[in-house]
């Protein structure tokens, strides 16, 4: 069986964004894969984080996908917590001493992060070399993500090709799933920016806790244009389109039906029918939340995907450490 992987930082409550390029096809492609589902924490830790909020943070991601249809009880599936298994920051090192420094100081996100901070970490420098060891050591053929994340995947292909050509064949060259509407949804108070989790400002981004006032709220405040034309051009109407594409992802539609929907209407009109979208997937998630997260089940799903990925990441990490030559053969 082909396997999926992919991970959400626990860097704080997931957004929208988060379930259309990432929970959302889990979720569609959770029964035909075997699964990997894991807390990238190692890599929240990149900017600032308050461990107390991080802890919290962990474990209301895992029973966030739980609660947005992730399927616990699939026997492929395995839900997991980066830091507990110590092959990702082993691998990471070996990587990091074959992937030059100008391709990662070159990368869309570490440009725009690192533009963020007065000072930043080495870590935020190197962060998607670690994404390639989470990646590659468990040989997935898709890695379902935003399109954020692209060139994130890219590298770790490039890394897979460099290592395959110089060490004999170890790794298989994953590919990215980027949703065909929802790819990226957009802050929705600077809509030339993705929507992020961890955002300064509050009212760009609905996040899958907030309430069913503080959704409506923002989406009904969402920056559009003066045009007041619905069409969906993300070029010169990013706010507009952002909101086509919101709505098509949470009615389950395609942008077209959405256009065909809404065009010759007012903005307010797409803006309710997009908040009542919304409203109608995410307050339920939130319901089967919080059973999730007082039901107790959480250590074992948590025990078991660290054993399997401990399973299945040291076994390809000993052949890449005899391949480089590391300790005794
Ligand atoms: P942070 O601001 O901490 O980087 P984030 O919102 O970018 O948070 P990540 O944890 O970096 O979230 O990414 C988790 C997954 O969500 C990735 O697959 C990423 O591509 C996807 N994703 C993030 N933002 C968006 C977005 N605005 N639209 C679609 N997919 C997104
Ligand atoms: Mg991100």
């Amino acid at each position: 069986m082909d396997r999926l992987l992919t991970g959400l930082q626990p860097s704080g409550a997931l957004t929208i964004g988060n379930y259309a390029g990432g929970i959302s096809q889990v979720v569609n492609y959770q029964k035909d894969y075997e699964t990997f589902l894991f807390v990238p924490d190692m890599h929240a830790i990149t900017v600032p984080q308050d461990p107390e909020a991080l802890h919290k943070n962990i474990i209301n991601a895992i029973a966030l996908y739980i609660a947005c249809g992730v399927d616990p009880n699939l026997p492929d599936m395995h839900i997991y917590i980066q830091s507990e298994n110590p092959y990702h920051a082993n691998l990471s090192w070996i990587f990091e001493c074959h992937t030059p420094h100008g391709d990662l100081t070159r990368m869309h996100q570490f440009k725009a992060k690192s533009a963020l901070h007065e000072s930043f970490t080495e870590g935020l420098v190197t962060y998607p070399v670690l994404m390639a060891a989470d990646i590659l050591l468990y040989d997935p053929k898709y890695v379902p993500t935003g399109i954020d994340q692209k060139q994130h995947v890219e590298l770790a292909r490039n890394l897979a090709i460099r290592f395959n050509n110089r060490y004999g064949e170890l790794f298989r060259l994953p590919e990215p799933l980027i949703p065909t509407v929802g790819a990226k949804i957009r802050d929705l108070q600077n809509p030339e920016q993705k929507m992020s989790k961890s955002t300064d400002n509050p009212k760009a981004s609905v996040f899958l806790s907030d309430t069913e006032k503080q959704i409506r709220k923002k989406i009904m405040s969402a920056v559009t244009d003066s045009e007041a034309v619905i069409k969906f051009d993300e070029a010169n109407k990013p706010g507009v389109s952002n909101l086509l594409t919101i709505y098509s992802v949470f009615a389950d539609t395609t942008v077209e039906d959405a256009v065909a929907k809404f065009e010759g209407g007012g903005y307010g009109d797409l803006k309710k029918a997009t908040a009542d979208a919304v409203v109608s997937k995410v307050i339920p998630f939130q319901d089967k939340y919080n059973e999730v997260i007082n039901s107790g089940i959480i250590d074992d799903i948590l025990n078991e995907g660290r054993d399997y990925s401990i399973k299945i990441a040291q076994a390809k990490y000993e052949q890449v450490r005899r391949a480089v030559g590391f300790g005794r053969i």
